[in-house]
């Protein structure tokens, strides 16, 4: 989600952090968490609003080993690859599976193991799809491509570009990484057919203008639900109000999916847990009884987090517009 961190090392704790980790800070400290959603989405909204990395945040992304999240299935042909503050989702069919994002730096190779541990060959990816250019989702792709050779990479023209952006920044530095040649470019509505899967790629800038989401088929036992990854979710690398107003209007084709009486989208596979509590939502996976409803397929809980999004997008789109005119 985050643009590469400028303040990872930074000492001062912020006093509105500490607030908005419920005022007890020792007890609220994100080291002592186990992946919770709450109070990793106070400290990236923290993070979103002051365009400063709290040192909180900071000290918890780098610690390899909170960020350890087992692999699970969350739907027959859905599973979670990915650590807790981003996601990774590999779609498996017989012929062939997809992969949505690579994680990046320490955590692209045990990605790889998960996906073994899962019963899977890394070797039958034969496509990565990559949401947008920041690290924490690009960061492993030329790790992946060395990996995978038969495998296909997909941004869309932007992406490409701002993820190579990205990684020349970084030269140099110590959280450098590089990025790989442009592969295939995804044009909006795109279907890739991969094995049995079916993913549609949609251009959804805003998060950055490159961002794309897509939609594929999740199945549960002998049910189908229309799944939806939104590529980008915060408003951390804002450049002016143009861009605001793509990431609405962008929100608002997605929502539009959720009320597609033929075929809606129901259930939200997003790019980071703690942003709609998918963390706590998949331990539901385990207690779950014969005839349950499936606990990650929330039609309502998805157009409530878009209609938030689209809340806070409003007021920065105010507050954009404002520092333009000023
Ligand atoms: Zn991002």
């Amino acid at each position: 989600m985050p643009q590469q961190p400028r303040h990872l090392f930074a000492s001062t704790l912020c006093t509105a952090l500490l607030a908005l980790a419920g005022g007890h800070a020792a007890a609220q400290d994100p080291l002592t968490t186990r992946c919770e959603s709450a109070p990793i989405a106070a400290l990236f909204k923290t993070f979103g609003d002051t365009g400063r990395m709290p040192p909180d945040l900071g000290r918890f992304l780098q610690n390899a080993a909170l960020q350890k999240i087992e692999p699970y299935k969350a739907f027959d042909n859905v599973h979670y690859v990915g650590i807790c503050w981003v996601s990774a989702w590999l779609i498996t069919s017989p012929k062939g599976h997809v992969l949505i994002d690579t994680l990046y730096g320490p955590f692209t190779e045990p990605m790889l193991d998960h996906i073994r541990q899962l019963g899977f060959d890394p070797k039958d990816i034969r496509q990565v799809v990559i949401t947008h250019g920041h690290f924490d989702h690009a960061g492993g792709a030329a790790r992946l491509k060395a990996a995978l050779p038969q495998a296909r990479f997909a941004m869309t023209a932007e992406g490409w570009r701002e993820a190579a952006e990205a990684a020349a920044q970084t030269v140099g530095r110590p959280n450098e990484w590089a990025m790989i040649d442009k592969d295939m470019v995804l044009a909006d509505a795109q279907v890739l057919q991969v094995g049995d899967v079916k993913l549609q790629a949609f251009e959804t800038p805003g998060h950055t203008m490159g961002t794309a989401s897509f939609a594929f088929d999740a199945f549960d036992g002998g049910r189908r639900h229309r799944a939806f990854t939104v590529g980008g979710l915060g408003l951390n690398a804002i450049k002016g109000p143009e861009q605001v107003e793509a990431f609405i209007a962008s929100l608002q084709r997605i929502r539009k999916l959720t009320e597609d009486g033929s075929d809606p989208v129901t259930t939200h596979l997003t790019t980071h847990a703690f942003s709609n509590g998918l963390t706590e939502a998949k331990e539901l996976i385990k207690g779950r009884k014969p005839g349950d409803p499936h606990p990650l397929v929330d039609p309502k809980g998805f157009r409530e987090q878009l209609d938030a999004l689209q809340a806070g997008a409003e007021k920065r789109l105010a507050a954009e517009r404002a520092k333009k005119t000023n």
